[in-house]
């Protein structure tokens, strides 16, 4: 039986957008679980490296930091060779890098159409087209997706994000089934509402589109459809995340995972 403290010992994880968020909060669930990982995104030295500093120090795990910018034309493939000359190899993918942008349709920017679509749905498919040779040639791999509920169903003003998160859930199909033989699976995880920094600027966002406060925004529209009125957790996708991963994931191909206090049950 594989180990139950640190089942991903040995296993290298590339976690792309982790420098705040959910992908933080995965990032260091995969460490927690014994993996080596490369962390990436946006944001302060200092910081980011801090984050580095102490993931690596809490976990006993190597930690390496990539700072690609997934939106620029070479950012995923420099980020695919910088992770890989950073640990040998890429075993579990994690694309999580997302931007919002809500707006109603008439008046949605197209250049922000571009952006969120580039970010969202095109980053994570350069990065499962770069990595595949590698899984393929060691028999396994372990893409995870980070969706939404918005890939499951759609919500107003929206039309960036859901369009590219409903992709994302078919690019994960397609993958799965193209690694089904080859010990590769892919998943994806659609959360509701977590409560992080790209959700702190859609309350502000929401406030000032609909004429209210924040905690009126929290309450009866973000949450509205959230039956548990209760934001999820970046631990809770962390740690799904890393089952996925696990030497108990093998199976668990082709999935879109609702993580949502029950909103996609309506
Ligand atoms: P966040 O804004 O807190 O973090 C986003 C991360 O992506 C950061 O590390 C940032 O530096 C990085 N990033 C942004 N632009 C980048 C770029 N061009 N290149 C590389 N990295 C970049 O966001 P979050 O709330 O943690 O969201 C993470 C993912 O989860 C997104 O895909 C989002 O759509 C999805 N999601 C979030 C929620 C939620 O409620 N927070 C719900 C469902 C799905």
């Amino acid at each position: 039986m594989p180990s139950r403290t640190s089942p991903l010992s040995g296993r290298k994880a590339l976690v792309t957008g982790s420098t705040s968020g959910i992908g933080l909060g995965i990032a260091e669930a995969l460490a927690r679980a014994g993996a080596d990982i490369v962390i990436n995104g946006l944001g302060n030295p200092e910081e980011i490296e801090a984050t580095r500093a102490g993931l690596a120090e809490r976990h006993g795990v190597r930690v390496a930091f990539v700072g690609a910018n997934l939106m620029q034309a070479d950012g995923v493939g420099t980020l695919i060779h910088d992770a890989e000359a950073a640990l040998g190899s890429i075993d579990i993918l994690v694309n999580n890098a997302g931007i919002q942008l809500v707006a109603p349709i008439e008046s949605f920017p197209p250049e922000k159409w571009d952006a969120i679509l580039a970010l969202n749905l095109s980053a994570a498919f350069h990065a499962i087209r770069l990595a595949f040779a590698g899984m393929k040639s060691r028999r396994f791999g372990r893409i995870i997706n980070i969706a939404s509920a918005h890939g499951l169903v759609a919500s107003p003003f929206k039309s960036a994000y859901v369009a590219a998160k409903h992709g994302l859930i078919g690019l994960t199909k397609v993958v799965a089934l193209e690694g089904a033989e080859l010990g590769i699976t892919a998943n994806a995880i659609c959360p509701g509402y977590v409560l992080t920094p790209l959700v702190e600027r859609q309350i502000d966002e929401q406030a000032a589109a609909h004429g209210i406060s924040r905690e009126d925004v929290v309450r009866n529209v973000l949450l509205a459809a959230q039956p548990n009125k209760t934001f999820a957790t970046v631990d809770e996708i962390g740690e799904l995340t890393a089952f996925l991963a696990g030497p108990f994931g093998g199976s668990i191909t082709g999935a879109a995972y609702a993580v949502d206090g029950g909103w996609t049950a309506h």
